[in-house]
């Protein structure tokens, strides 16, 4: 288990500056297991279970580095760092945007799509689920401007379509009609707008997309747009 010092933990995880948690400790309102700690320079073990340990002013200490999120994105706000407008990270605690280790998003959602999106600040788990070897599955459901063809499960699932500007052909693409106009797809790998360029590929629009699977992780029916959740240990071995 890595140690921290609480002064760099709590500034690592945007409670302040150093000298600021300094004081914080000093003023006798950071406790752990119930007793003050008063004294910034002890060591402190990371691990999962601080926050139930923790308290700074008597309120339950932030989730430790070594975080994973699952957010409903909701249409309209961008996964970017870096854009101007509204971003998925305002959707998180202010603190949080001081987090060193940083919290970043686990691939990207388009601004105009919805659903199911991970959020984490362990690089090496980032790396592992948007490794383009990793093809992690990702449903989709569709909502399209005009009725289906017929033929766009074959096409989809024949490995074979190009999109436009592109010269390697996708990955095959699992496809379930709902209805004449809505679907879900399932893809295990993400090239850039992918299902709004597929369908746009065989004549249609999509009109409204959201994600609601990434591997065996179900957006659940009680998590609202804008709203997140810290994942277990045991819902990220569904994504892995
Ligand atoms: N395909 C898209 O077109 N947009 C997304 O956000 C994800 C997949």
């Amino acid at each position: 288990t890595p140690t921290l010092r609480l002064d760099r933990l709590l500034a690592n995880m945007g409670y302040g500056s150093r000298r600021e948690v300094q004081q914080l400790a000093r003023a006798g309102i950071v406790t752990l297991d119930g007793a003050v700690i008063e004294d910034a320079d002890q060591r402190i073990a990371v691990t999962r279970d601080l926050s139930d340990r923790m308290q700074i002013k008597g309120k339950p200490l932030d989730p430790p580095p070594g975080l994973t999120l699952m957010l409903h994105k909701p249409r309209g706000v961008t996964c970017s760092h870096k854009e101007a407008g509204p971003l998925v990270y305002g959707l998180l605690p202010d603190r949080w945007r001081n987090r060193d280790p940083a919290i970043s998003t686990i691939g990207r959602l388009d601004k105009d799509t919805s659903g199911l999106l991970l959020l984490t600040d362990d690089g090496s788990l980032l790396h592992r689920i948007i490794s383009p070897r990793a093809h992690v599955p990702k449903r989709y459901h569709v909502t399209l401007d005009r009725p289906l063809r017929g033929d766009e499960v074959d096409i989809f699932a024949a490995g074979t379509l190009l999109l436009d500007g592109e010269d390697k052909p996708l990955l095959p693409v699992q496809m379930e009609v709902l209805s004449s106009t809505s679907a879900y797809v399932i893809l295990t790998e993400g090239r850039y707008h992918q299902v709004r360029r597929m369908f746009a590929a065989v004549g249609n629009h999509v009109t409204d997309l959201h994600r609601d699977q990434i591997g065996r992780l179900t957006l659940p029916e009680d998590l609202g747009p804008g709203q997140y959740r810290v994942l277990e240990e045991s819902d990220l071995s569904l994504v892995l």
